[in-house]
């Protein structure tokens, strides 16, 4: 489960990185888009854009934040919703996962 909570850690950080970068962007307009936002700066050309994109940050972080709780108490890996195990192959692509994969397309 190290593996895990070195993943989380590492996509958290990453995370507050892009989140600091998109904040200074936003109060410096005259600053050219990071080189990690590029695909994304296409559609970035109005607030509402950099409003939704700065709230999936928050989401994601979110997500990974509670994972780490969900690790600390030994609970990493249950379903929140019907608390069966998620399968490792979708706990592998998104380690934040809280729900298994049919309460999360249920949901
Ligand atoms: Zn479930």
């Amino acid at each position: 489960m190290s593996d895990i909570k070195q993943r989380l850690e590492e996509m958290r950080a990453s995370i507050v990185e892009r989140k600091a970068k998109l904040a200074r962007h936003v109060e410096h307009r005259e600053e050219p888009l990071p080189q990690d936002f590029a695909e994304q700066a296409v559609e970035m050309e109005n607030d509402e854009t950099m409003v939704a994109l700065e709230q999936e940050l928050a989401q994601e972080l979110k997500d990974i934040e509670s994972a780490l709780v969900r690790l600390k108490e030994g609970t990493y890996g249950n379903c929140s919703q019907c608390g069966t195990e998620i399968q490792a192959g979708r706990l592998e692509a998104l380690p934040a996962a809280a729900m298994c994969i049919d309460c999360a397309s249920a949901a």
